[in-house]
């Protein structure tokens, strides 16, 4: 089948699912402390739905499913959903699957996760400070963070890499200790700039640490040289003293990078979402349920991507951020 290309000439290759809304943490930018508004459980896709669309988003071109959620090693499915993934064909040889994790729990299941086909890991780690990670993930779960960063490390999930947000006067201090840490270990350090996905609305322009600010807190401490060829990695790349370690800035906001953007997303209940920041999703579940052939699927999979906007829009005037906040999305 011909690829999904948009309007623009985007050819979409990667698709991030989100396996559940449900978190073991509370993260400030992300969910809100109490009273969130979880999706129905009928409405949550099966191991089988899942693997079926999965299917359908590869015949036409996706070679890389990153799962997310929520926290997706709250999934009990996990393992299965990897092993289904995994053994897919692509045009280019076996569907490549990672992991955007939280790493609570991962101790137990990296072993399994790479037998099962995973191939990398993506950590969010946003502070080594105990009162700060409580602080910021309202739970008091860093050792087991660090445990579980260890253990991906250990079962070969290499190479790890670490997302950092870093937020004004609570933990943008802490970026180049953060660096220090991931070159001790071999991690590769990426910092995301906070978007406006919190479902308490709390995000302002004004306070937001720019990629900017964080190069010149790194710059205090190491050299960074910039990496040339971003392709459609989100991620603006840095040689750390001279290298071969490298750090990341992923300034969505700041300097957006949507013009090379090849991503798509399915979210825990059978939406399909061209954009983070989409206003409309494409509803999979219901035609699924209905018996919908993969012809019907694949079709809905084109009008989602034809109808994909050229940018984010962040940066307009009347943007509006989405009703989903990013835990319900997936990042
Ligand atoms: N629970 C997993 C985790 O935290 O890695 C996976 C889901 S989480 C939504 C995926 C990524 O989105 C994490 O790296 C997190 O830091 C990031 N994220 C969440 N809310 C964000 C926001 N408002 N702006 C930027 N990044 C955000
Ligand atoms: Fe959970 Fe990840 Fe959101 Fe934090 S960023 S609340 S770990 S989904």
């Amino acid at each position: 089948m011909d690829p999904l290309v948009d309007r623009f000439g985007r050819v979409h290759r990667d698709l991030r699912i989100s396996l559940t809304d449900r978190c073991s943490l509370r993260c400030t930018y992300c969910m809100p402390e109490q009273g969130v508004p979880w999706l129905a459980k009928p409405t949550l896709l099966s191991t089988d739905e899942l693997l079926r669309l999965t299917e359908v988003a590869v015949s036409l071109g996706i070679v890389e499913v990153r799962l997310t959620g929520g926290e997706p090693l709250l999934r009990r499915d996990l393992v299965e959903v990897v092993a289904g993934i995994s053994s897919m064909q692509g045009v280019d040889g076996p569907v490549e699957v990672s992991m955007t994790t939280n790493a609570l729990g991962l101790d137990m299941m990296a072993v399994p996760l790479v037998e099962a086909g995973m191939a990398r890991v993506n950590i969010s780690l946003d502070t080594l400070d105990r009162d700060t990670f409580v602080r910021m993930a309202r739970r008091d779960r860093l050792d087991d963070t660090l445990e579980g960063i260890r253990a991906a490390a250990d079962a070969g999930l290499a190479p790890v890499k670490l997302n950092t947000v870093l937020l004004r006067d609570v933990n943008d201090v802490e970026a180049p200790q953060l660096l220090a840490f991931a070159l001790e270990h071999g991690y590769e350090l990426r910092f995301i700039e906070q978007m406006p996905l919190d479902a308490g609305h709390t995000w302002h322009r004004e306070s937001m640490v720019t990629g900017q600010e964080v190069l010149d807190r790194l710059r205090t401490a190491y050299h960074l040289e910039p990496v040339p060829q971003r392709g459609s990695a989100p991620a603006e790349l840095f040689l750390v003293d001279g290298g071969p370690a490298t750090v990341g800035v992923i300034a969505s906001v700041s300097s957006p990078f949507c013009g090379t953007c090849d991503r798509v997303r399915l979210t825990a209940d059978g939406q399909l979402r061209n954009c983070l920041f989409a206003a409309a999703e494409t509803d999979l579940r219901t035609p699924l349920r209905d018996g919908a052939g993969d012809d019907e699927l694949a079709a809905l999979f084109r009008a989602s991507i034809g109808a994909k906007l050229p940018g984010h829009g962040i940066n307009e005037p009347g943007f509006l951020q989405p009703p989903r906040n990013m835990s319900a999305i997936g990042g």
